[in-house]
């Protein structure tokens, strides 16, 4: 540490200072990105999320830690209002495994991954425009039969 200029010292300070400034209007980009993997035994590895209420974009990365292959355990992150969960779920099986179980056009999903099978993931960013720190969400996997093992409540913290 002796041998760094001074110089090089004063650019570092002035650099921490601007970061400091850029994450007190605004959550920083890791806190927005939330992982999340399921198993073969139709289990997500947390039944908690969440984010800043300060993000304006989520980044959700799904993982399958498993090897079933997606037609027998696929498995999917949809986000809607915890009130909508159920019938959201419940609809959605008849919309197959090409729309990942999500009925075409529901306005109650808020975000949703395809289906993954084992050794597979995937990753999606959301607005959370329309969404409020006052609201119950819930995620889960709209696979049928999966929905109701396969939940957590979502949480943007004021
Ligand atoms: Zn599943």
């Amino acid at each position: 540490m002796k041998a760094k200029s001074t110089a090089l010292r004063n650019v570092t300070s002035t650099s921490l200072i601007g970061l400091g400034l850029l994450f007190a209007s605004q959550a920083s980009a890791n806190e927005c990105e939330l992982k999340i993997a399921a198993t073969d035994a139709m289990q997500f590895d947390t039944k908690e999320l969440s984010v800043p209420a300060s993000c304006k974009e989520v980044t959700l990365t799904l993982t399958h830690t498993g090897t079933l292959p997606k037609a027998a355990m696929g498995h999917n992150w949809v986000l809607t209002k915890a009130a909508d969960m159920s019938a959201v779920a419940t609809e959605g099986m008849s919309a197959g495994p090409d729309a990942a179980y999500v009925k075409a056009g529901d306005t109650r999903v808020i975000a949703h991954t395809p289906l993954v099978g084992g050794g597979e993931s995937t990753s999606i960013t959301f607005s959370t425009a329309g969404m409020s720190a006052t609201e119950a969400y819930q995620f889960f996997c709209s696979f049928p039969g999966h929905w109701a093992i396969m939940q957590g409540s979502f949480k943007l913290k004021a």
